[in-house]
């Protein structure tokens, strides 16, 4: 439990937010956010006493101190200014065992805001423990939890205004990076819908340095303000992940995925004809994107996705060990490179189980079996990359927009 002779090194910060007379402040809610940090730093308790709306005085609360801070509005333009203060108690900081340090709502809220932008499950409790630990403040379980719904309106409205900064931060992204694409669209209510970006340098790489073959994925963007990242990455000269382009859209519709891919295309400078090829988890968005956006490019469907739902399929039919062979057949042709294997592994599965050589028929073999792919995959057969492509921006999906495309800029300078 913290004691007033514990130095709690976050409060130290403050101990000098009041510095007397002179003094000027944005506002009356700035003075009054300063003498909250101050006292908590001082370890004391202090009453404000607002006689109007112009003017407003802290006392310390004990009685016999004449600890006081005076402050009144500036002519017409809302700061406050001190005018008459004495900061010198008579008496030790803690001066009592019953006192306690008052801490007011939005001086915690500020304090937590941090770390609540980086951790949106930061609980009460933890609140509690770190404010006592670093601040020498006790709160009640339900004064944090209050604390904590005050700072998550500020964080809402932080990334509201971080969305109405994305315009700007696309100007600025192509003046700074020319080649670069930055789009994005509004509702017609003002409010954010669609963006796009792919830095020139990227889209360099990938025209001068890399196999042409993207691959797409859409992951839910974990912030206050939802939303799903729809991503391009490429495999660069030494397998390694190349990002090429990102979208942040509200969902992973037919629509939003066709929007997306049109700028791609665009960013590409791609023209029908030109060697392209894709790999997806096969989501219905994608696979109806390529069809009107890059007609006849190839699209190559993830086969661990598949297997998974060939897994789902066969759950609850047949024996383990049947199960077993089956999987390693439907991976046996998906790696098969010329037509005669891929007919005689399909006679052999039409032999040991009827349906399930029916499934791999109703699974687009096309997209998938080497041997039947149109386009070129340099044997690539999942879309793992995407997965590297996640780790890579790690937490940044929790944070607001703005945060979020700066984050993936300074990872790819
Ligand atoms: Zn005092």
């Amino acid at each position: 439990m913290a004691t007033s002779d514990q130095v709690h090194r976050m409060a130290t910060f403050w101990s000098n937010v009041l510095e007397g007379d002179g003094q000027i402040f944005d506002s009356a809610a700035d003075f009054k956010k300063a003498i909250a940090k101050y006292a908590i730093a001082h370890k004391f308790g202090y009453r404000m006493k607002r006689t109007n709306p112009n003017m407003a005085k802290a006392v310390c609360d004990l009685h016999s101190c004449d600890w006081y801070i005076c402050a009144s509005v500036i002519h017409d333009t809302g700061c406050f200014r001190v005018y008459k203060s004495n900061l010198q108690h008579f008496h030790l900081a803690g001066y009592s065992t019953q006192h306690k340090t008052k801490a007011s709502k939005t001086v915690v809220a500020d304090v937590i805001l941090d770390k609540l932008c980086d951790c949106s499950k930061y609980r009460p409790m933890e609140i509690v423990r770190d404010i006592s630990r670093e601040y020498g403040v006790r709160l009640s379980y339900q004064q944090a939890w209050r604390c904590r719904e005050l700072a998550t309106s500020l964080l809402v409205g932080l990334q509201e205004d971080s969305y109405k900064t994305i315009p700007w931060l696309c100007r600025k992204i192509k003046e700074s990076n020319p080649g670069s694409v930055a789009e994005y669209t509004f509702e017609q209510d003002g409010s954010f819908s669609k963006l796009f970006i792919a830095f020139s340098a990227c889209l360099h790489g990938f025209t001068e340095g890399c196999r042409h073959l993207l691959v797409l994925d859409g992951t839910f963007i974990a912030s206050k303000y939802k939303g799903t990242l729809l991503v391009a990455s490429a495999y660069d000269v030494d397998d390694g992940m190349l990002p090429i382009a990102f979208g942040v859209v509200p969902s992973e519709s037919i629509d939003n995925w066709e929007w997306y891919l049109t700028q791609l295309r665009h960013a590409l400078q791609y023209e029908i004809g030109d060697e392209l090829a894709f790999i997806s988890d096969r989501h219905t968005g994608i696979i109806q994107g390529l069809h009107h956006v890059f007609p006849g490019c190839p699209h190559a469907h993830c086969l661990r996705h598949l297997k998974e739902n060939f897994k789902k399929y066969l759950k609850g039919r047949y024996n383990q060990s049947f199960k077993a062979a089956m999987e390693a057949q439907l991976d046996k042709i998906a790696y098969l490179r010329t037509m005669h294997d891929y007919e005689k592994n399909m006679e052999v599965r039409h032999k040991m189980n009827r349906s399930a050589h029916e499934w791999v028929i109703q699974a687009h073999p096309e997209n998938w079996v080497i041997a039947l792919f149109k386009g070129n995959r340099y044997d690539k057969l999942n879309s793992n990359l995407a997965e590297t492509y996640n780790a890579w921006i790690k937490d940044a999906r929790e944070l607001p927009i703005c945060h979020l495309i700066d984050t993936i800029r300074l990872k790819t300078e």
